[in-house]
């Protein structure tokens, strides 16, 4: 079977004022930094044992933000090397941020088989930068960018638009500066508010404008028409690569593959045979830990495919790295084929006639081709520009279809 793996290291310089994400604003010290890598190393162990890291296809250390463990965030990187059978072409990304990219740790962070690393830039404007409370100015960002591009390794950015204040003019000079500065791959999303965040309640007192969707929808529109322009290829909803940069490890988060996540609240999707067989281990049946009584409850007998969330507490697993899952969702024969479909059509080129016949939403996908959202081409289906911008209905549509089979599908 073959699998991506995932570690997320939950610590960051700063909490961005939009970030919903699991992480604590701190810098590791290099006994806490060295404490993590001995517990990704312990859970990479396990999954091992279990022969799931027999064909691994990519690595991603993303978080929070890997680098603030500053030259140890090499050890978890080597660990994994050490306990997975990577294939041959692997791609093995690590997520950073400009203030704590360090240009020798880069370099080591190579010489231990990263091939790609994934920038978070978000803007080159610093009053945008500051409204999202991001820790870093334009100016670290292109000194890091200099320095991960100097290391040979692939190099992707986050750009991020529809922030309150920021002007077309703004996000123009943003994306014009990103596509010069010699990256493969450019990700591009619109701010979303999200409950719980200094941002949602910056909001919700008035203290900020709430982003407006519609000029989100344009600055996005622009920014695909600009990289388009310049020799990239949008490949995925949000996501622009040149030639043989498109990311290899996302890509199997659309395209089914399964995969395994490593630390605090990071999520992995097994068959549910290898599941059941994971359930049986002993770090899993320990009374002390979170959610037993949930995973312990056995895989239904109509499971195909099993999602799980890790409890996202750090502190548990850096005192107990292996234990079972806090969130468990059983997954059947019919909802994986309707994840399946709904998935791939995130990719531009979407999906076979075969995948939608498999997931009973052929008819829908008909009538959202009437309505200009998808298309048929060939032997595929695909969303078209217009359906981009209606994205998630699209998406919405095509899963209420695939798991309600027989009763319609659900018009927009
Ligand atoms: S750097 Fe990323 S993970 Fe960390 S707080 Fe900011 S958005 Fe969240």
């Amino acid at each position: 079977m073959t699998v991506s793996l995932y570690v997320h290291v939950p610590f960051c310089v700063v909490k961005c004022a939009y970030c919903d994400f699991h992480s604590t604003p701190i810098s590791p010290e290099p006994a806490l930094a060295d404490h993590f890598a001995w517990a990704v190393g312990e859970g990479a162990a396990h999954w091992a044992a279990l022969g799931v890291l027999d064909d691994v296809a990519s690595i991603y250390v993303g978080g929070g933000t890997p680098t603030t463990l500053g030259s140890a965030t090499v050890s978890p990187v080597d660990v994994l090397h050490r306990n997975a059978r990577l294939a041959p072409d692997a791609e093995v990304t690590v997520e950073t941020n400009p203030d704590t990219t360090d240009p020798a740790i880069a370099l080591q962070l190579v010489e231990v088989g990263v091939t790609r690393f994934s920038l978070g830039v978000q803007s080159f404007d610093d009053t945008v930068l500051r409204t999202l409370g991001r820790c870093h100015t334009a100016s670290s960002a292109e000194r890091a960018l200099e320095d991960l591009l100097g290391t040979g390794a692939a190099v992707s950015m986050d750009l991020i638009c529809g922030v309150p204040g920021q002007t077309r003019d703004s996000w123009r000079d943003t994306v014009r500066r990103a596509v010069s500065s010699g990256v493969g791959h450019i990700s591009v999303y619109p701010l979303t508010v999200e409950e719980g965040t200094p941002f949602a309640e910056s909001v919700s007192s008035e203290a900020i404008e709430p982003p407006d969707d519609d000029l989100a929808a344009e600055m996005m529109e622009s920014a695909g028409a600009e990289l388009v322009a310049s020799g990239f290829r949008r490949y995925e909803v949000a996501s622009y690569a040149r030639d043989g940069c498109e990311g290899r490890h996302n890509a199997g988060y659309w395209t089914g593959r399964p995969y395994i996540g490593i630390g605090p609240a990071a999520a992995s999707m097994l068959p549910a045979e290898v599941f059941g067989a994971a359930i049986e281990c002993e770090a899993w049946s320990d009374p002390g830990v979170a959610g037993i009584g949930r995973t312990l409850e056995g895989v239904p007998p109509e499971c195909r495919r099993v999602r799980m969330v890790n409890p996202a507490d750090t502190i548990t697993f850096l005192r107990k790295p292996v234990g079972p899952p806090e969130d468990v969702e059983y997954l059947t024969g019919v909802e994986a084929a309707a994840e399946d479909a709904m998935l791939g059509l995130r990719l531009t080129d979407g999906i076979t006639d075969g995948t939608a016949s498999d997931a009973g939403v052929a008819d829908v996908l008909t009538e959202l081709a009437s309505q200009g959202l998808v298309e048929h081409v060939g032997d595929r289906w695909r969303v078209t520009s217009r359906g981009w911008l209606l994205g998630n209905e699209v998406f919405e549509s095509v899963w209420y279809a695939g798991t309600h089979r027989g009763m319609g599908w659900h018009s927009l």
